[in-house]
């Protein structure tokens, strides 16, 4: 049973509009879908980029919702997905439905980047999201796992902070098994699991965590993020070999050396793989303290796309990759329901799924938010992957 019904041709009444909530990946998969289907939305609704046009359509704010009561509201995103459902109950909206047929609509996805491409072949991972709004167990859409500290590229603007590590260090894989298992004993379900760094290949052991994880029945989906500057070992080739495995490779241009050699591996080794270009980055500013206000951080924190940007590092769950780095950096330390520990030998389950619904359900900023800039649609664009250099 499902909270939402899934949007097809047959539920649209004449005279209605359709409106895609949510302009970010999802949002063009309902659109593409859409147009498949010969039907034209006539608004995004997005708060990040409201006031601006996507894909040749306005965005609007969510808050005008509330002008389409009787109008079709797709709901499209997969991070968001519970609390823009909960918002249009509330707001009154009478039909709103989930993507889900839209995404496995079959039709030429040429016109999809490789990014979408896999979005959309992995409609799973968003059915399982929709799953657990009725089941209520806490199943986490994404989850980053940090391996390593090291990294081929220095990148002045890397959201990570990994730049300002001087002594960046490679992580104990057997203790980031033990951890995340405790983690995973913890939930009911995780849609997918990423695996990053700085550059996980660097770390040799990766294929551990890979093929650990892949026995995982929580486990969806694994995602390898990695800059395309390293060809891994065979060992690690192999554990890729897997249906539930796929790599996202960055290209930032020439620096991603590796990228032709690897594409020509994956191509010939049949591993999923998709390349994603990146021209410019959002900058989110230096790890200065900006002392905003209570007010400004929290106003910050709740239009942040980074938000919910799970981060599991050094046996720890937290909403975001900086309030993981800057405790570690020592730059601040984090407020008691900032962070979840899955470090102890014994966990008391319980206990650590109350902390998490705490945690994930946390409305007010986080200490990372007042020494940071925030992102969101106005956040300043830069070059991406700027090079500083190596010390
Ligand atoms: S490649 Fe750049 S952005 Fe990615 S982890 Fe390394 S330094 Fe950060
Ligand atoms: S504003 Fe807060 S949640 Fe957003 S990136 Fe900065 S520290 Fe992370």
């Amino acid at each position: 049973m499902r909270v939402t019904k899934s949007f097809t041709l047959k539920d649209l009444n004449s005279g209605q509009k359709i409106i895609i909530y949510g302009a970010g990946r999802y949002g063009e998969l309902a659109l593409r879908g859409l147009q498949y289907l010969k039907l034209q939305p006539m608004f995004f609704a997005d708060r990040f980029l409201a006031g601006e046009e996507r894909l040749g359509i306005k965005v609007i704010e969510p808050s005008e919702l509330q002008n389409y009561k009787d109008d079709v509201i797709l709901i499209a995103s997969y991070n968001h997905f519970y609390e823009m459902l909960s918002f249009l109950q509330d707001n009154g909206n009478l039909y709103y439905y989930d993507i889900l047929e839209l995404l496995k609509l079959n039709y030429d996805e040429c016109i999809l980047s490789e990014y979408l491409l896999d979005e959309k072949r992995n409609w799973q991972k968003y059915e399982k999201v929709i799953e657990t709004v009725v089941k209520k167990g806490l199943i986490i859409p994404h989850c980053e796992i940090v391996i390593t500290e090291c990294c081929t590229l220095k990148c002045r603007d890397c959201s990570d902070l990994m730049q300002y590590y001087t002594h960046p260090e490679n992580l104990d894989i057997n203790e980031i098994i033990r951890t995340f298992g405790n983690f995973l004993d913890s939930i009911d379900g995780l849609s997918e699991l990423r695996i990053l760094g700085g550059e996980p290949f660097i770390c040799k052991d990766i294929y551990k965590v890979i093929e650990t994880f892949q026995h995982s029945e929580k486990v969806k989906r694994i995602t390898i993020y990695t800059n395309s500057t390293i060809v891994p070992s065979d060992e690690v080739i192999e554990s890729l070999k897997n249906d539930k495995v796929s790599v996202h490779m960055s290209n930032y241009g020439r620096i991603c050396s590796k990228l032709e050699k690897l594409r020509s591996i994956f191509i010939q080794e049949k591993i999923n793989f998709y390349v994603h270009d990146y021209e410019k980055w959002y900058e989110i500013g230096n790890l200065e303290k900006r002392n905003y206000s209570s007010d400004i951080r929290d106003m910050i924190y709740q239009n942040c796309m980074q938000g919910k940007c799970h981060t599991f590092y050094r046996g720890k769950f937290y909403l975001c990759p900086r309030s993981a780095h800057g405790e570690h950096l020592k730059i601040f330390k984090n407020g008691k329901n900032e962070v979840v520990d899955f470090t102890d030998n014994e966990i008391d389950i319980n206990k650590k799924r109350k902390e998490l619904y705490i945690l994930l359900e946390k409305k007010e900023s986080l200490t990372a938010c007042d020494y940071c800039n925030g992102l969101n649609a106005n956040s300043k664009m830069v070059e991406a992957a700027i090079q500083l250099e190596h010390k």
